[in-house]
């Protein structure tokens, strides 16, 4: 049966994780976006050591386990929208294995899984990061043009990847690896697709940029050059031949735990604003009447009755996700379905709240403008809007993606 109640002592970390959002994010939440490229190191430390000594690994991280393992996903995305409730870039800079280490637990053997997550459980600040996107390639990720060519008993990789999240932490730091598509035979087509673990220090992976953003500015998103990049032959996550029926469902199957997340990052950002527009109107006065029907509503009560509608939509939507993720169910129609609602509903809800607020809305005094830049993100990457409703329909309607495309 579905049940998204937590145990008590689950609750009881959230709580804590929602104390972390509001008393070390939010005071340091528009410094880190005015001084983006600039690391808050004491909080990011804190963070490290806190998640490690308590054992649960770090927040976000796919090694993190609430009440057992059985509710692994869906206690991810509980911490997520209390953490992304805080702040979302801050929440993508905290050291964890990341994007990457959802690509490893998803594609990797348990050796591998042991191999390149357990450092993350020790030691210094580590970070992990996803390489998918290149200048020519995005939401056609078919189209992939860095390469990995086996000699000896190396894989050599060479290619570009642009707008890596937490790229450059990953690079730079000690512990830390990237997760980078390659094809093994472009003429192979998807099927040739397959991903690699890059490790910090590997001579050829070089960090050529670091982007200047509109929001999540905590976070920084690199471009990696590739150059005769050489890993080891056991870096390959999944099996190494190609497999044309199979096409590239072993390194997509990371997309099925990492939307529901940014669909949670977009819900505590969605939360943030209009947590902060309810305590206004309450402060003004204006109390917002519920089961009435629409037309005795003022504009404003509808509006706000709305937004949360939307909030609470996308919500249940990504716990099913999660959830079924955590049942062993197949879920990329309902990751999908969650990510694209989520980053909707928090596109519409920031705007909104700018709206209803005013020049105050729209002023730097606030976090709501903040909100706003930092919302978008969660609409364009793990695929943007218009990708995730094309997989819906795809799946709803039983076309391949040659069919509807
Ligand atoms: C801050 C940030 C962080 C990122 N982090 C990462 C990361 O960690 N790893 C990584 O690999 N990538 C990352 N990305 C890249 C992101 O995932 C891609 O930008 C995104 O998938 C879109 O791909 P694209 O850039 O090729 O855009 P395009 O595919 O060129 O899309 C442009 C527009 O066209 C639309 N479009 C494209 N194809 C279709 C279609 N068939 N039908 C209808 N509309 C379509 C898109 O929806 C979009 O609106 C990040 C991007 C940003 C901005």
């Amino acid at each position: 049966m579905i049940d998204f109640e937590f145990e008590p002592q689950v609750v009881e970390r959230l709580q804590i994780y929602r104390n972390v959002a509001e008393q070390m994010m939010r005071p340091i939440s528009r410094e880190y976006d005015e001084r983006e490229h600039e690391k808050p190191w004491q909080f990011l430390e804190t963070m490290w050591a806190a998640s490690n000594l308590s054992g649960e690994g770090q927040p976000g991280s796919r090694k993190q386990s609430g009440g057992g393992n059985e509710a692994r996903n869906l206690y991810t995305i509980a911490t997520t929208e209390e953490l992304t409730w805080g702040d979302a870039g801050l929440f993508l800079a905290l050291p964890n294995a990341g994007l990457g280490g959802a690509a490893v637990a998803a594609a990797g053997t348990p050796e591998q899984k042991q191999r390149f997550l357990a450092p993350f459980r020790e030691g210094k600040p580590k970070w992990g990061a996803m390489a998918i996107t290149e200048p020519g390639c995005g939401s056609d990720s078919a189209a992939i043009a860095t390469t990995a060519a086996r000699d000896g008993d190396q894989w050599v990789i060479n290619g570009t990847k642009i707008f890596c999240t937490s790229g450059a932490m990953a690079a730079d730091h000690p512990g830390g690896f990237i997760v980078v598509w390659a094809t093994v035979d472009k003429s192979a087509g998807r099927a040739g697709i397959k991903s690699f673990v890059v490790p910090h220090g590997t001579s050829g992976m070089t960090v050529a940029r670091v982007e200047n953003k509109l929001g999540i500015r905590a976070s920084d998103t690199a471009m990696i050059v590739f150059d005769n990049c050489r890993v080891p032959l056991d870096h390959i996550l999944g099996k190494p031949e190609v497999n044309r029926e199979r096409g590239f469902k072993d390194v997509m199957a990371t997309f099925d735990a990492t939307r529901p997340i940014v669909a949670a990052m977009a819900i505590g950002v969605g939360r943030a604003a209009l947590d902060f527009v309810r305590d206004f109107l309450r402060d003004h006065k204006v109390s917002v009447r519920y089961g009435l029907s629409p037309h005795r509503l003022t504009a404003v009560e509808r509006d706000f009755i709305e937004m949360e509608m939307n909030l609470k939509v996308a919500r249940l939507l990504t716990w099913r996700a999660a959830w079924m993720l955590d049942a062993g169910r197949h879920n990329s129609l309902e990751a999908s379905m969650a990510k694209a609602k989520a980053g909707l509903a928090v596109t519409q809800i920031t705007q909104k709240a700018v709206e209803m607020l005013g020049p105050l809305g729209y002023s730097r005094q606030f976090l709501v403008e903040k909100w706003m830049r930092d919302a978008k993100i969660n609409d364009i990457f793990e695929g943007t809007q218009q990708i995730n409703l094309l997989i819906i329909a795809r799946r709803i309607l039983g076309y391949s993606s040659r069919e509807l495309n």
